[in-house]
């Protein structure tokens, strides 16, 4: 039953490392910060603003790489404990790490597809708006 456990943890926490969605600022502009992580923020390099609730960082996270997390072992608390609904199912057991896998990688075919499609539309945009400012002899 130990065993199962800590396999689990192995599997969520290599398919957490993989996927990052949630550092990349699609769901969230930004993740809270306890006092004490303001040293820890500064060395990696994260942008802190003062909030109401008390500090926070901006999203996307300057430690998100195409490879996760640069540094997923010494993250702030707000992502160590961040549960998305894949990562609940997972833990509930609703689904196997195979699945979660897939999933990840449909989502992000997802992303890709919707920046691609927001990136032609914003070029569209900008350049009809310049064409319409244009004088054409
Ligand atoms: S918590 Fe969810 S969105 Fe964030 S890295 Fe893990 S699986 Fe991805
Ligand atoms: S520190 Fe790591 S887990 Fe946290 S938002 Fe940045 S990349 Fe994501």
């Amino acid at each position: 039953m130990q065993e199962r456990k800590s396999e689990n943890l192995f599997e969520e926490v290599s398919f957490c490392e993989e996927c990052g969605i949630c550092c990349q600022g699609i769901f969230y502009s930004k993740a809270m910060l306890g006092v004490d992580e303001l040293n820890m923020a500064q060395e990696l390099n994260l942008q802190v603003d003062a909030v109401e609730q008390g500090f926070a960082f901006h999203l996307p996270c300057p430690q998100y790489s195409l490879n996760g997390c640069m540094t997923y072992r010494r993250r702030p608390r707000a992502c160590a404990l961040f549960q998305c609904e894949l990562l609940s199912r997972f833990r509930n057991g609703d689904i196997i790490v195979e699945q979660a896998f897939l999933l990840i990688t449909q989502i992000k075919l997802l992303i890709g597809q919707a920046k691609l499609k927001l990136d032609s539309d914003i070029g569209r945009f900008f350049w009809s708006a310049h064409s319409g400012k244009r004088d054409i002899p």
